[in-house]
């Protein structure tokens, strides 16, 4: 025989009964914290994960005992409280305990109209989740005796048996029906994929009910002191009279307002203690439950419950403005504020907005669901923006509404536009999680998927590959591509910043070609550049004509005259980098790419080189044919042209070092950090080392001036390594490009990866994209092979990482790990890579 479902496995809510997170769940916890707070929460009895796990595996439940803590004749409601928030869990069943004799017991005390809409809507949960019934037969759309027995009769008719009349099934049925859901797979999966360990536990909490439907001044909604999108203190949220549980918000223009509004009654005016009293509440859970509560509220003739309260789901700017604003106001540490702030999710802030002094030609208008602006081809289904994300061209997923099947599109997606659904449908809710720019509920928009085509209210019609602009802080869609402004970051988001720079202990560089990144870079509080890919200065308009001249020459004496002209060039870009990085380190890579990617690859393009050039067309073919290589990843590029072609990275050094006096005479001495890419033996870091020095001998004599300047060498293959310590010998630092290193570590050319990487990451072959993130077991060990023997020869020699993967949080644990200096990204991922890595050392 099974052993009834342990006593001890289900507990009564109150200050100090012994419930936690880990075995009943947040909401059981976070009602136990709302109890202590001395809030009028209704009575509420917790079970266990233990032993929900036991009811769902068919042991019997122990109904009469829970519903004993309850009184006589209760009415109650289940709700589920797995560990985490995010984990979601089984729908909330309300008015348990609803029949026949409590029917007629309500009409007679609350009123026949509510004792009905309490009994119908018990019926149609208890059919839809408990017996999971078609829903539809269910769905009156009266509340009245005809309705209600219309329910009672498709109930019998479809389970051929009265519907349950015993509180005690009914609520050990809901029960079992809670647990059972929990092990489904899709409940299953769809957790997992937010994080949840395979064995996760659910707890459930049953709770008496407050009635927001009767006599007097009843009904429920719920409360928030904060606006969810700007994080900005604000009393927000929503109220229905005669209503329960969550209705205020699914029927959004049936609410009453909150507060005073000129449109109609508020509960402010209605019931001002009441309103009072919730703002009490909300000061109280800021304060002593340190975290923005959203409190779900019933009114019961005049009587306030506190129901639940959540976390406030909240945009990322928002969320960095509340926990900045937590710390600002002592009620948690700084350290706690930069730990509150997922760093991936900082790229939100980090979007582009719609430039308000253009001209916008708007074609729909709907809801700010998800902030920040993007703009792409129009596409109409996931597949179509995922065939558009794979060639590389950004697109915006237009839909009527969106449904689970859709998250890999919204993923692939720059934007969403839907034409139905509120603030909390799913597009919404998945838009804000992905940082994804969102409009929704644009509803004079009609989307027809089928023949890809989207009419506006004002009749234009759009089709597939035409493209929009996505406005989700302002809810509009606009025609074409608007004009964009850059993220402005306000000031909670560079206080974080700041508390998360005082304590992180490896540094964060950019990756910055042209002034106008280091301009970024420096806006985002880099520390300096640590890869500036100078090549990128020669594709300039004006310039791509001499650097062809350049590599066209036939005598050394023509060679040193193209040089001549783009020494100025290449002087001035650096001096503009030095003066905008005003002291920070910055570390020139010199030139690294093969030489034909600087010649034209069409007749056309070719036939104007020999115009400019003054040579005949075959002979600007054949030195195109002659300098075309089978493999120029693994050619003629890097420290190989330096070596061969050593006038080019002699232009560059005195290039930089003509900068750094110029720019040192104005103010603080400029120190360049010059770094030698492609590196595979020592001996071709001693070549361009005597090269390099010799410039700058010539250099100070010429110029009477002294200055000082660091060189290292970049780690991008693999022998480079192998060999860092001799290597080491010459070097001031070592850098690792672990794009290169990637590629030459799996014999995996960057460029036509693609073709096969989705096949292998699906099949398993590698866990991710090692392009994407680092591989820390193979290229991994390269890198720590290489820091270790470096650092043996060299002690004090300054590590870094500056490529792609130099802004992923697994990147910089790793080469934190490993003792680096620091690392180096985009500009854009400059905060993400700050607060990460003060992650780290919290
Ligand atoms: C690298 O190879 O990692 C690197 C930073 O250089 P590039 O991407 O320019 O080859
Ligand atoms: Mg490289």
């Amino acid at each position: 025989m099974q052993k009834p479902m342990d006593f001890r496995d289900f507990v009564e809510i109150s200050p100090t009964a012994r419930i936690t997170r880990d075995t009943h769940g947040w909401r059981a916890k976070c009602l136990q914290r709302l109890v202590r707070l001395e809030m009028p929460v209704p009575k509420t009895v917790a079970l266990s994960f233990q032993a929900v796990r036991a009811i769902a595996a068919g042991q019997p439940v122990e109904a009469a005992a829970i519903l004993a803590c309850f009184g006589p004749a209760p009415l109650v409601s289940v709700r589920p409280s797995a560990q985490e928030t995010e984990w979601g869990g089984p729908s909330t069943v309300l008015n348990i305990g609803m029949n026949a004799q409590r029917h007629a017991e309500l009409a007679t005390t609350h009123g026949q109209e509510a004792a009905t809409t309490l009994y119908l809507r018990f019926v149609q949960a208890y059919a839809i989740h408990v017996a999971r019934l078609d829903p539809d037969p269910f769905m009156v759309g009266t509340v009245d005796e005809a309705a209600l027995d219309a329910v009672l009769a498709a109930y019998e008719a479809e389970m051929e048996e009265p519907f349950p009349q015993d509180p005690l099934r009914q609520l050990a049925e809901v029960l079992r029906s809670m647990a059972r859901a929990w092990e489904g797979t899709t409940a299953r999966l769809l957790r997992q994929a937010k994080g949840a360990p395979a064995e996760a536990g659910l707890g459930l909490v049953v709770q008496g009910m407050a009635l927001g439907i009767g006599r007097g001044v009843s009904g429920a909604g719920v409360i928030q002191f904060i606006d969810p999108v700007t994080g900005q203190p604000q009393v927000t949220g929503r109220y229905l009279g005669q209503s329960q549980g969550r209705d205020a918000l699914a029927d959004p223009d049936a609410a009453l307002y909150l507060t005073r509004d000129p449109r109609g009654p508020s509960l402010e005016e209605v019931a001002p203690e009441i309103f009072a009293d919730l703002i009490r509440f909300g000061q109280a859970s800021r304060t002593r439950l340190r975290e923005e509560m959203q409190i779900e509220f019933t009114v019961e003739a005049g009587q306030l419950f506190v129901i639940d309260a959540v976390k406030v789901a909240r945009s990322s700017r928002a969320g960095v403005r509340i926990a900045v604003a937590l710390a600002e106001d002592g009620i948690i540490a700084p350290e706690e504020a930069v730990l509150r702030v997922e760093p991936r999710a900082l790229s939100e802030l980090l979007h582009p907005q719609v430039d308000a002094r253009a001209p916008r030609d708007r074609i729909a208008r709907g809801i700010a669901a998800s902030p920040g602006a993007a703009q792409g081809k129009l596409v109409f289904s996931s597949a179509a923006a995922q065939a558009s994300a794979a060639r590389g061209e950004p697109c915006i997923l237009v839909r009527r509404e969106t449904a689970p099947e859709d998250v890999r599109g919204m993923h692939a997606a720059a934007g969403v536009l839907t034409e139905r659904g509120g603030i909390t449908s799913h597009a919404a809710v998945i838009a804000r999680g992905l940082g994804l720019p969102c409009v929704v509920g644009a509803s004079g928009i009609l989307v027809n998927p089928r023949d890809r085509v989207l009419r506006t209210p004002d009749g234009r019609r759009f089709g597939e590959g035409d493209v929009i602009t996505i406005d989700g802080t302002r809810g509009e869609a606009l025609a074409g591509a608007a004009e964009m402004l850059k993220p402005a970051l306000d000031q909670a988001f560079r206080t974080l910043l700041g508390w998360a720079d005082a304590v992180r202990d490896i540094g964060v560089r950019a990756n910055a070609d042209t002034p106008a990144d280091a301009a970024t870079a420096r806006g985002f509080d880099a520390e300096g550049i640590g890869l500036c890919r100078t090549e990128h200065m020669f594709f300039e308009e004006g310039r791509l004509t001499v650097m062809r001249e350049m590599i066209f020459a036939d005598t050394r004496e023509d060679r040193a005259a193209a040089l001549d002209r783009l020494l100025p060039m290449q002087r001035d870009d650096f001096v503009r980098l030095f003066e905008i990085m005003a002291g920070l380190p910055v570390c020139i890579r010199l030139f690294d790419p093969p030489l034909h990617e600087f010649l034209p690859h069409d007749r056309d393009g070719m036939l104007e080189l020999a115009e400019a050039l003054d040579k005949p067309l075959s002979e600007v073919i054949r030195r195109v044919e002659a300098l075309r290589e089978t493999n120029p990843m693994l050619g003629m590029r890097g420290v190989r042209l330096g070596v061969t072609i050593p006038e080019i990275y002699e232009m560059q050094a005195r290039a930089i070092f003509e900068a750094a006096i110029e720019v040192g005479r104005r103010g603080a001495a400029v120190v360049p950090e010059i770094m030698i890419p492609l590196v595979s033996a020592k001996r071709e870091v001693e070549l361009v080392k005597t090269r390099v020095d010799a410039v700058a001998a010539a250099v100070r004599t010429h110029q009477g001036a002294a200055f000082d300047y660091r060189l290292g060498v970049m780690v991008e293959t693999p022998r480079a390594a192998l060999r860092a310590g001799e290597i080491a010998q010459h070097c001031h630092f070592l850098s690792f490009g672990t794009n290169d290193l990637t590629q030459m570590t799996y014999g995996l050319s960057r460029d036509d990866a693609g073709r096969f990487m989705n096949a292998y990451v699906q099949l398993g072959v590698f866990p991710e994209d090692p392009f994407h993130i680092l591989d820390a077991e193979g290229v991994g060990e390269l890198l720590l092979i290489g820091a270790e023997r470096g650092r043996a020869a060299v002690p004090n020699l300054l590590l870094s990482l500056c490529g792609e993967h130099g802004g992923n949080p697994e990147s910089i644990a790793f080469c934190r790990q490993a003792g680096f200096d620091y690392v180096s990204c985009s500009p854009f991922r400059v905060p993400v890579a700050r607060l990460a890595a003060a992650h780290l050392a919290l």
